[in-house]
């Protein structure tokens, strides 16, 4: 279906940070599938976990114990506040699941009636109905009938304006700690808290969106992590499982208490294939030395880009974002920006508010920081000129509420 507005871009192997073309043009990869790559293109590890268990066995179904996925949900609770872990293919199973947890959650007590999510402007959950109900942006559901009820949304990180959308069918706060779609936009640590305490007072649950943000992006496992609160539930997926297709929900005892035998369920969460990989994706990115390097990386890739923008005022205004989640943002065309990089061999991918995003794998080296900066210079040198001003550039990002999408 004509869902994409694809480059004509292809790419036949890649290797780390680097995407080769059947004509064997090497392309710098700051997109990484959209945060999903976390350990680059062919790592060796990942490579050798799949290769091994698809020796052994691809799949069984839920109907068994699978001690691959006791193994990686015992990882993953240890590394964070989660004691129960559900496992899923993607972000937007991950996002319905955490709703469906939080609405059960309320109805195991026999509070059918609270079920409503309060959702903020600018977020991205997901496209499926349920998803794209928690997203709210006009312009991925416009044409899709009338979007599910039981979603209220905020347009600021403003917690008065929450404390006001709160009614007795309130159930769930869901927000994603840094938006990614809607624009590298981090929330303020001081908000995030301020919604922790107000779920506490009132009983509600928070649930952490941290399919983009989370799985080391940051310098942190999670984002979460560099604030002092935790939540009850989280959807995880795009960087867990480096290019295999998984998605988790991580909650507490307490949060999961509803989700009992024949409540939830998917066919292929959690197979073999999937946690041998997620396996190495996490304990290789949960090293402390390795989450250092993440955050000295990222901070080398902020600090070298503000130069280059302090000599391109007209072209970009400001780079912002934690770790290896930076957010470009343009003063010219953010797709022309995109472009232009693409001409420079670095694959870089846009999003709301008029920015670029740079996601880089986590192993990016600096040498290849220094490359994805000059080839930052020398585009913004072209754009200058006045050269590769592509006229009928396709439509590459989306706008921050009511425009198109990338994803
Ligand atoms: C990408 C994304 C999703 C949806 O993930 P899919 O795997 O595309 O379904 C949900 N939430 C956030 C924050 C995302 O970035």
């Amino acid at each position: 279906m004509g869902t994409y507005n694809r480059s004509p871009l292809s790419f036949v192997r890649g290797d780390g940070a680097w995407l080769e073309t059947e004509a064997g043009d090497k392309y710098l990869d700051f997109t990484t599938g959209i945060a999903v790559n976390s350990l680059g293109h062919g790592h060796p590890k990942l490579v050798a976990a799949l290769q091994e268990q698809a020796e052994k066995l691809w799949h069984v179904s839920n109907l068994y114990t699978v001690p691959e996925q006791q193994a990686l949900a015992t990882t993953l609770t240890e590394l964070t506040f989660a004691e129960k872990v559900f496992f899923c293919n993607s972000g937007a199973e991950a996002i319905e699941g955490s709703i469906k947890t939080a609405r059960k959650y309320f109805a195991d007590k026999g509070d059918n009636d609270r079920f409503e999510i309060i959702c903020f402007g600018g977020a991205f959950h997901g496209r499926t109905l349920g998803a794209l109900a928690a997203t709210g942006n006009a312009a991925y559901l416009d044409g899709f009938g009338p979007p599910l009820p039981g979603f209220k949304h905020i347009d600021s990180f403003d917690i008065k304006a929450v404390k006001a959308a709160i009614t007795p069918a309130s159930a769930a706060i869901l927000i994603e700690p840094i938006q990614g779609e809607g624009g590298v936009v981090p929330v303020p640590f001081s908000f995030l808290r301020q919604l922790r305490e107000l779920c506490d007072a009132q009983g509600l649950l928070l649930i952490f969106d941290e399919v983009q943000c989370g799985i080391g992006r940051t310098g942190k496992l999670f984002a979460h992590q560099w604030t002092d609160i935790t939540p009850d539930i989280m959807s995880v997926a795009k960087g867990i499982g480096g290019g295999f297709p998984l998605g988790a929900i991580l909650a507490t005892e307490a949060a999961s208490a509803g989700m009992v035998p024949g409540t939830h369920g998917s066919t292929y969460g959690g197979n073999p294939l999937g946690m041998a990989v997620g396996k190495v994706v996490i304990d290789t990115i949960s090293a402390p030395e390795m989450l250092e390097a993440i955050c000295q990386n990222g901070l080398a890739l902020k600090q070298k880009t503000a130069s280059v923008i302090d000599r391109f005022p007209d072209i970009l205004a400001e780079i912002r974002g934690e770790g290896l989640m930076l957010g470009l943002k343009a003063v010219i065309d953010n797709k022309k920006l995109v472009e232009a990089l693409r001409d420079q061999k670095l694959l870089t991918v846009g999003a709301g508010e008029n920015v670029v995003r740079l996601l880089p794998p986590l192993t990016i080296t600096l040498d290849e920081i220094d490359i994805a900066v000059k080839a930052l210079e020398t585009a913004c040198e072209a754009l200058q000129a006045g050269e590769d001003m592509p006229e009928n550039a396709e439509p590459q990002n989306l706008g921050k509420k009511g425009q198109a999408a990338t994803t």
